[in-house]
């Protein structure tokens, strides 16, 4: 199964490539652990000549897909007439794939539904009196 993982890209820019130690004028790299990009920016800030540190969180989608459905044990890749229908849920957490398998009723979730996901699921948002979560 996949997870959704943090990262983050960090920018580092300096106004003429010799006051770099890469020789160039823009450094852009992603970093994995809040360590790292704590390593990155302590780096950038102690470096009189760089001119500028800025850094965004990304989300990626990390692991493996799922191979089998959990009614069956299907497999969900294949010929086109075994092979799970796939649909995208969007959510605050960043998506799920849902696989639907196409030799039982069981889907698949991939990640994982979390405690804290607000999945938008197309059949909910029609329903009349649902509640809105915060
Ligand atoms: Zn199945
Ligand atoms: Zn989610």
């Amino acid at each position: 199964m996949h997870v959704w993982a943090r990262r983050w890209q960090v920018t580092l820019t300096w106004a003429r490539p010799a006051d770099s130690p890469w020789h160039t004028t823009r450094y852009v790299t992603m970093v994995d652990t809040p360590v790292q990009l704590r390593e990155l920016l302590e780096r950038g800030a102690a470096d009189p000549l760089c001119t500028g540190i800025r850094h965004e969180s990304v989300r990626e989608m990390v692991g493996t897909a799922p191979q089998v459905c959990l009614g069956g044990g299907h497999p969900l890749e294949g010929p086109s007439a075994l092979r799970a229908a796939r649909d995208w849920i969007a959510c605050s957490c960043g998506g799920h794939i849902v696989y639907r398998c196409a030799q039982c009723p069981s889907e698949v979730i991939d990640p994982v539904l979390l405690v804290d996901c607000v999945p938008a699921f197309p059949a909910t948002d029609a329903l009349p009196g649902r509640v809105d979560r915060p």
